[in-house]
């Protein structure tokens, strides 16, 4: 299968993943998490990236396709994938069809998370992330055993720096302006499963898993 999660930030999507990924096998591509990565290596990307990034505005479409073209390529791809947090603009979209006409394959699935924005600053202002695995935490709904700590390395927790009250505005701003039209560009193809994305995750992994069924 190849899926795309579509959905603001906080709605539950790298929650969601690794469920999706264990369920069906299929490589995880995040680009948050692989532009993070590149910016705490100071990679060429990464330092292209961070400006962006820092004030909760998107990066260039060249960039973001560039990555995915080429994570595609990887041999546990093939069979199918997850693309979390891609596409985010109509034009990351319309390439993506492009890339995949290519190896005569297409979107099987697009799962839209529907959240009001009202929830949206709680969950955000309290998360904690574990960084190289992306795994993710919240202080209140699913706290770690030991706080700051991840459950499975032991190692620390960080609070990502663009998860503010403040930079959260302009991530909505640019999820209203630029995504949505991505779930209409969908929407239009027939292949979009919205899901209510406020509900306790195990209710939303159910709903995934109906919707992919
Ligand atoms: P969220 O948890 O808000 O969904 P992500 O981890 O997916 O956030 O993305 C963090 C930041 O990385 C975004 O605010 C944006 O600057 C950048 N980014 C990630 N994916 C894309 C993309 N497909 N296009 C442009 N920018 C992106
Ligand atoms: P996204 O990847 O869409 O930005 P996350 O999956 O990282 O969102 O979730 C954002 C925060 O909200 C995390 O701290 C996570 O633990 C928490 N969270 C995720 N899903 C739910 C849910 N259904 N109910 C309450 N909190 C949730
Ligand atoms: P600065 O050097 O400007 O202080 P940060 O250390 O805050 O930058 O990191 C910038 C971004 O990279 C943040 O979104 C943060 O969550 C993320 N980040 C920090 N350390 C790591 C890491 N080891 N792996 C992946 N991402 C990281």
């Amino acid at each position: 299968k190849r899926v795309i999660l579509v959905g603001p930030p906080g709605s539950g999507k790298g929650t969601q993943s690794p469920i999706i990924k264990d369920e069906y096998c299929l490589c995880h591509l995040a680009t948050g998490d692989m532009l993070r990565a590149a910016v705490a290596a100071k990679s060429p990307l990464g330092i292209k990236a961070k400006e962006a990034m820092d004030k909760g505005e998107l990066v260039s479409d060249d960039l973001v396709v560039g990555i995915i073209d080429e994570a595609l390529k990887k041999p546990s791809c093939q069979k199918g994938f997850i693309l979390d947090g891609f596409p985010r603009t109509v034009v990351q979209a319309q390439k993506l069809d492009e890339m995949l006409e290519k190896r005569g394959a297409k979107v099987d699935k697009v799962l839209n998370f529907a959240i009001d924005d009202a929830i949206l600053e709680e969950r955000i202002t309290g998360r904690w992330m574990h960084p190289s695995s992306g795994r993710t935490y919240h202080t209140k709904f699913a706290p770690p055993k030991v706080p700051g700590v991840d459950d499975v390395t032991g190692e620390p927790l960080i609070q990502r720096k663009d998860d503010t009250a403040a930079v959260l505005k302009s991530r909505l701003e640019a999820f209203h302006k630029q995504t949505e039209p991505v779930i209409d560009y969908y929407n239009k193809k027939g292949i979009v499963a919205n899901l209510p994305a406020q509900k306790p995750p195990q209710e939303v992994t159910a709903d995934v898993k109906k919707a992919l069924s």
